[in-house]
């Protein structure tokens, strides 16, 4: 660490290959994430995303380079149908909670950053509200109109996707397939005022019989940003006309990203972004998609309420490449969990264990650079994880010393608490149990003290009495 790394390589959407990352800016990482839509609690679907960009984070950081993160809150203007239709999510927000507007977008705003802290993932530099960037984006539309790329019709302002000559790149498909492509698969409804089935508002307009909660003045008449127009104008705003990363989930790449890339292109002439990553889908079982469309999602509070830590699922996360579908079930969770709790009791036995010093071995070398080389290989967070279980094991040539020191430094990216004392967790009533049996044991209350100790086992802690006192640990939650 601290000195730079020029070997990490990115899988990047836009050219299919995975490629030696360099960034603009020497020792300078600009990233822009596409953040949550603040209408309802963000699911583990949506965090996983947002996990595999954090761990982006942490890979650029522990290479040594300074990270500008911004990550946009959607408060505003995303439609039912990412591709235009239906109406904006918010009036979903107001009509199920007969809140306004702004008090469901703070509410569920500061319901993301508590899960998101619950799941250790860091703060963005900056984290900003589309609602706080109207005149941003008013401007960002002008000078799409400037160039020629907007026209009017009834639902308001649109961005004439046939303009752009390479609309669609980051599909693998040229503007013509595309488009057939999405007729074919009628999941779009087609406007028929639109020029083109990819076309899409970058303004629309309020409905004429009623006032929104949300709405706002502008050179095309009264309305709502798109959804799209947000994140071009905030991240161009924080991270100049071009910055090095631009992420989010798959979903983005057939609608969102192309959009966000046409018009920012139009209105700039310059590259957007230099690499774009998509983490895969969280799914269940046989493919099934979490989604609040599908009306299956599983929020973290739920993951708490069944009694798992948080970060078990952050540990699930780490199983699987990000490129690749992560099957969530309940028995995966938990095996995350009891991996992520053994991992802790090893630390803590480490830690305690007064072992003498040896002073990093070559081996210590090796296993530090095979981590790094695993992280800096588009990510391979399942091969670092091997590393770990395989140091565990190692017998002879690391001490343990080293090995607490090495799991410290891995767990910068991993971020699973791993030196978490294990007795903090430790329910305050099993504390007592403890107590209690001890009381029995000193009066040689032989049958009191195994009823305890049943009562405790019933409860998930293993208790063991050693010379050096009575030794406990949790076996599963
Ligand atoms: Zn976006």
């Amino acid at each position: 660490m601290g000195t730079l790394n020029q070997d990490l390589s990115l899988f990047n959407t836009l050219t299919r290959e995975k490629e030696k990352f360099v960034p603009l800016e020497k020792g300078i990482v600009s990233m822009y994430c596409c953040g949550p839509t603040v209408y309802w609690y963000a699911h583990v679907g949506n965090f996983r995303t947002f996990l595999f960009e954090d761990m982006l984070r942490r890979v650029l950081e522990f290479n040594g380079f300074e990270v500008r993160h911004v990550m946009n809150i959607t408060d505003v203007g995303h439609l039912t149908s990412d591709a235009d239709t239906g109406e904006d999510r918010m009036e979903i927000g107001v009509r199920r909670e007969g809140k306004s507007a702004w008090e469901i977008a703070e509410f569920y705003t500061r319901a993301f950053f508590e899960d998101a802290k619950r799941l250790n993932l860091l703060k963005p530099k900056v984290a900003c509200r589309a609602t706080d960037h109207i005149a941003d984006m008013i401007e960002l539309i002008r000078k799409m109109e400037g160039n020629g790329y907007i026209y009017i019709i009834d639902r308001g302002v649109y961005f004439d996707t046939s303009k752009m000559k390479d609309y669609g790149k980051l599909t693998g498909m040229d503007f013509e397939s595309l488009n057939e492509s999405l007729k074919a698969g009628a999941r779009v409804e087609f406007d028929t005022q639109k020029r083109n089935i990819t076309d899409f508002g970058v303004w629309h307009f309020s409905p004429k019989d009623r006032k929104r909660h949300m709405e706002w003045d502008s050179p095309w008449g009264v309305g709502f940003p798109g959804w799209h127009v947000e994140c071009s104008a905030m991240g161009m705003k924080y991270l100049g006309l071009t910055f090095d990363i631009h992420c989010g989930g798959i979903d983005h790449i057939p609608i969102h990203h192309p959009n966000e890339m046409a018009q920012s292109e139009a209105a700039t002439g310059k590259k957007l972004a230099n690499y774009w990553l998509h983490a895969a889908f969280l799914v269940f079982g046989k493919g099934v998609r979490m989604g609040k469309s599908e009306g299956n999602i599983i929020t973290v509070q739920n993951l708490i309420d069944e009694g798992f830590d948080p970060l078990a699922f952050r540990y699930l996360c780490l199983t699987a490449h990000y490129r690749s579908e992560l099957v969530f079930t309940k028995e995966s969770l938990q095996a995350a969990q009891n991996a992520l709790f053994t991992l802790r009791e090893h630390m803590q036995r480490l830690r305690e264990n007064p072992e003498e010093e040896k002073g990093p071995s070559r081996k210590t070398e090796e296993y530090r650079k095979e981590f790094l080389e695993a992280i800096n290989d588009d990510l391979n967070m399942p091969k670092a994880l091997t590393f770990v279980w395989k140091l565990l094991r190692e017998e002879k040539e690391v001490s343990d010393r080293d090995k607490y020191e090495l799991l410290l430094e891995f767990d910068k990216i991993f971020a699973l608490d791993l030196a978490k004392s294990i007795k903090k967790e430790l329910p305050k009533e099993a504390e007592e149990l403890i107590r209690k049996r001890e009381e029995a044991r000193k009066i040689k209350d032989w049958k009191t003290a195994d009823r305890i100790r049943e009562q405790l086992k019933a409860s998930g802690v293993l208790i063991e009495d050693t010379p050096q006192g009575v030794k406990w640990r949790i076996e599963k939650r």
